[in-house]
């Protein structure tokens, strides 16, 4: 990267002036964004460390008004930080004012303040490519830094500003830094010229792929959980996030569109039109075209307007027309110049109208934030009062440390009890055992509101034209059983102890362990397998179930002989223990190779589990989020190596170097010619293993030597008529206005199925004989035929929350969903459902795992 001499020249000389003149430099004017960065705002896109280098600038000439607090750092190691912005009085009482604000929420005991000013958290550029945000804040940032600027300087003494000035560093500079090196000078509007047309993946996501405008929810993120973190400390009164849509698209404001969930409450549904007023005013004086209430809804938790919105915030979203496509200037398909500068100036005129609006209602939001958390504590939404969830401490695990992070209070339930409750497993209202180790939530809390749309066994939806997922319920998120109490269940038990310290029970490491046994029915006993197989230690997986040392284990148990471990000598219990606390396993050391019941553990029922090498295709063709799915998963949740291949050398890779390869979701007929498949199908016969998701599955059907067939047509249609009557002749006459609506019934956006698992096979290993998945896309298989297990397939009324349209419902009925073909020596393995769909369905990531270690072994 080379900069321009001046602007060097420029950064070196104002680098000098600050260390050499610092006292007297406040009395100079504050310099503007052009002023600092040697060019006009809108010329040219802002690279993340000057937008960062202009941040610190400001503060350093503010420092009784400005704060800068760093807050973690991307995966590609960029800084995260939020700029606080307050009058003087305000900064200096800056911690009591957020602590008074968590007393308001109940987060913390106390008396609140009451001349407490409404905190305002405005997040700019979560979509990296969507980036005029990050230069619209340094407009921002120099108004309310200005102290010539008394209208911003009036506005701060009702409001605190806490401004993320770029949420997704990675994405952005990923897409500054190519449109940096391909755009013409000057810019060219021709939507032609390639300074429009971004390469695969993109700026749009982050490093890994995901989308963290859909990871509010579920923080699965560095970025999210380091920003959350931040945030609920903070708990905001308003909160808005700073996008980008079509290039062709004028710009949207609130209020949202239907569906809002319906713990929106009526104060934040009057506040989407009193902010909404504010913007409405300003772009009316400058006759800048805009919508409301169109496309944007407010249902599903995963965004940064809902999320804050179950946290009490006003939740806003803002969508300027450009993103990765309108580079600096672009014309329109009417004509008009789309420019950067106007974008800019459309952010920031939003931006003035919601801290406006924040500060002219600020009693009311703070009158109103009061309610909310006092109605949240002591009259929480919704028939259910509280929910118990149940499982061992191991599988508990990940649920608790989620609650932890949310905020979200629990307890143990410390006795057996017997009581009437909503059955997750079957959607029944019936007696049920509970167990002192099950974990309760109760209602009666400050984040009870988040606690109901987390876990509500189905959200109710006003209406069904929504572009995201339906149903989200924590319990079939994380695979494990749930009850929804209509009363308030008191918890009084402690955390169990094999929570934090599971091999403190193993006996002394005296060299008599014969084997030890690790179950398999965990992310952490697959990060066990991971680091096992790193270490070169063996391991074996128990094809069936057995009992040994007076305990039952199920098929693809782990087993780690001694016998088999010769080369690790004495050192092999401190190795396989160490490795086991490191990943939290939990491991049972038997005395003998005798199983009381079952197959011995030296029998050949008991395979030996290979060291795979895994490749990930990626690249144009492939989904770039799917792959990234995937990608996060090898890399940061079970830590093994894959070697990602790009779809643009994939015909030079030579396959026998891999002994798995994993298809992401895609459009593969663009990605493989015949001669390709061909190779791949002699590579899986010599005993390679073929992972195909989604679209890679969708490709494979009736394709030559797979046994994947797509249903006939007409076993599909929905039955509008009756069997053997003549065709209805007005079938074709569709009203052009509800079109959109009726395009609908083809539709399933994200639907709970109880997927029916065959868990004799190893792909199903660790799961009871069912599987609630996430459905997103109308599968519509037969099922497999001889030399192929159908591992889990949907039969007639499976659904279990959400909405699924009418022509897909019978489609779902009858599919193979995930299935595994013999061919040769190797597998093709069929995953119909994603089970790492953004990272947060912790209930499939067994299976996924067990499709890259236990299938074939
Ligand atoms: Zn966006």
């Amino acid at each position: 990267m080379t900069l321009p001499f001046t602007r060097l020249l420029r950064a070196g000389l104002l680098a000098m002036s600050i260390a050499a003149a610092a006292p007297s430099f406040a009395q100079q004017a504050l310099q503007s964004p052009e002023q600092f960065l040697g060019y006009k705002l809108g010329s040219r896109f802002t690279y993340h460390a000057d937008v960062l280098r202009y941040a610190d600038y400001l503060v350093q000439q503010n420092a009784d008004r400005m704060r800068v607090v760093p807050y973690g750092r991307t995966y590609e190691g960029r800084p995260l930080e939020v700029v606080q912005i307050a009058t003087a009085r305000n900064l200096q009482r800056l911690d009591d004012i957020r602590r008074s604000n968590l007393r308001r929420a109940g987060l913390e005991s106390g008396t609140p303040n009451l001349d407490q000013p409404a905190i305002v958290w405005l997040s700019y550029n979560v979509h990296g490519n969507e980036a005029v945000s990050s230069e619209a804040v340094l407009q921002v940032l120099y108004d309310f830094a200005n102290p010539q600027n008394k209208e911003a300087q009036a506005l701060l003494e009702r409001v605190v500003l806490l401004i993320d000035p770029c949420v997704n560093p990675d994405g952005r500079e990923r897409y500054a830094q190519w449109y940096g090196r391909v755009a013409g000078a000057p810019a060219n509007a021709s939507p032609l010229s390639w300074e429009h047309r971004e390469p695969w993946p993109g700026g749009r996501f982050n490093h890994y792929m995901f989308d963290l405008n859909r990871d509010w929810a579920w923080q699965t993120q560095r970025e999210s959980q380091q920003r959350i973190a931040l945030y609920n400390q903070w708990l905001p009164q308003v909160h808005a996030d700073f996008h980008e849509m079509s290039a062709e698209a004028p710009y949207y404001f609130s209020p949202a569109a239907k569906p809002f969930h319906e713990d929106i409450t009526p104060y934040q549904r009057k506040f989407q039109n009193v902010i909404g007023d504010y913007n409405r005013q300003v772009f009316d004086k400058n006759g800048w075209l805009y919508f409301s209430r169109e496309t944007y809804d407010l249902f599903a938790p995963s965004y940064g307007d809902t999320w804050p919105s179950f946290n009490g915030a006003i939740g806003m979203t803002y969508e300027q027309g450009g993103s990765g496509r309108a580079g600096v200037r672009y014309i329109k398909s009417d004509g008009d110049t789309l420019t950067l500068a106007d974008r800019i100036a459309h952010h920031h005129a939003a931006s003035w109208a919601t801290i406006r609006a924040a500060a002219d209602h600020q009693q009311e939001m703070l009158k109103q934030f009061d309610k909310y958390y006092q109605d949240a504590r002591q009259r929480p939404r919704g028939r259910y009062k509280s929910y118990v969830v149940s499982g061992s401490p191991e599988r508990l695990a990940p649920l608790v440390d989620y609650l932890q992070r949310q905020q979200i209070q629990f307890g143990y339930l410390g006795e057996r009890r017997k009581t009437q409750a909503y059955n997750y497993s079957n959607g029944k209202r019936e007696g049920v055992t509970l167990q002192p180790t099950d974990v309760v939530i109760s209602m009666y809390q400050p984040k009870s509101t988040l606690v109901k749309v987390l876990f509500e066994p189905q959200a109710a939806l006003e209406d069904s034209l929504t572009y995201d997922i339906t149903a989200w319920s924590l319990p079939y998120a994380y695979g494990l059983q749930g009850y929804a109490l209509t009363s308030n269940l008191k918890s009084g038990g402690k955390a169990p102890a094999a929570a934090s310290k599971p091999n403190s029970g193993l006996p002394a490491a005296d060299g008599t362990t014969y084997a030890y046994i690790a179950r398999w029915n965990s992310l952490r006993d697959a990060r066990l397998l991971s680091t096992l197989l790193q270490r070169q230690v063996r391991v074996r997986v128990a094809y069936q179930p057995f009992e040994a040392g007076g305990q039952k284990f199920q098929a693809g148990t782990l087993i780690i002989n001694r016998g088999n471990n010769q080369g690790l000598g004495n050192r092999f219990d401190a190795v396989v223990r160490s490795l086991a606390d490191s990943v939290g396993a939990e491991l049972t050391a038997v005395k003998t190779g005798f199983a009381s019941e079952g197959s011995d553990l030296g029998s050949s029922n008991v395979h030996g589990v290979g060291r795979p090498n895994v490749a990930l295709m990626a690249g144009p063709g492939t989904d770039a989020t799917a792959f990234g799915e995937v990608w996060h998963f090898f890399e940061q949740q079970l830590g093994y190596p894959v070697s990602v291949i790009g779809t643009d050398y994939f015909a030079s890779v030579p396959l026998n170097k891999f002994d798995v390869l994993v298809l992401p979701d895609g459009n593969y007929a663009d990605v493989l010619n015949e001669r390709q498949l061909e190779n791949l199908k002699s590579w899986v016969r010599s005993g390679g293993r073929l992972v195909a998701m989604e679209g890679a599955m969708s490709y494979l059907a009736g394709k030559k030597d797979f046994a994947l067939k797509t249903k006939p047509a007409d076993s599909s249609r929905t039955n509008t008529n009756k069997k053997g009557a003549a065709p209805d002749p007005y079938r074709q006459l569709r009203r052009y206005g509800t079109a959109e609506r009726e395009s609908l019934q083809g539709q399933v956006q994200g639907s709970v199925y109880r997927v029916e698992l065959d868990n004799t096979h190893p792909l199903a290993f660790g799961y009871p004989n069912n599987y609630y998945a996430l459905v997103r896309s109308p599968l519509n298989y037969q099922f497999l035929g001889e030399g192929s297990w159908n591992v889990g397939v949907l039969k007639k009324g499976q659904a279990a929350s959400g909405f699924t349209g009418s022509q897909v419902r019978a489609k779902l009925n009858d599919t193979v969903v995930l299935g595994v073909q013999e061919m040769g020596r190797g597998q093709v393995v069929y995953l119909g459902d994603n089970p790492l769909f953004r990272g947060f369905w912790q209930a499939g990531k067994l299976l996924f795992t067990n499709a890259i270690f236990m299938v074939g072994q």
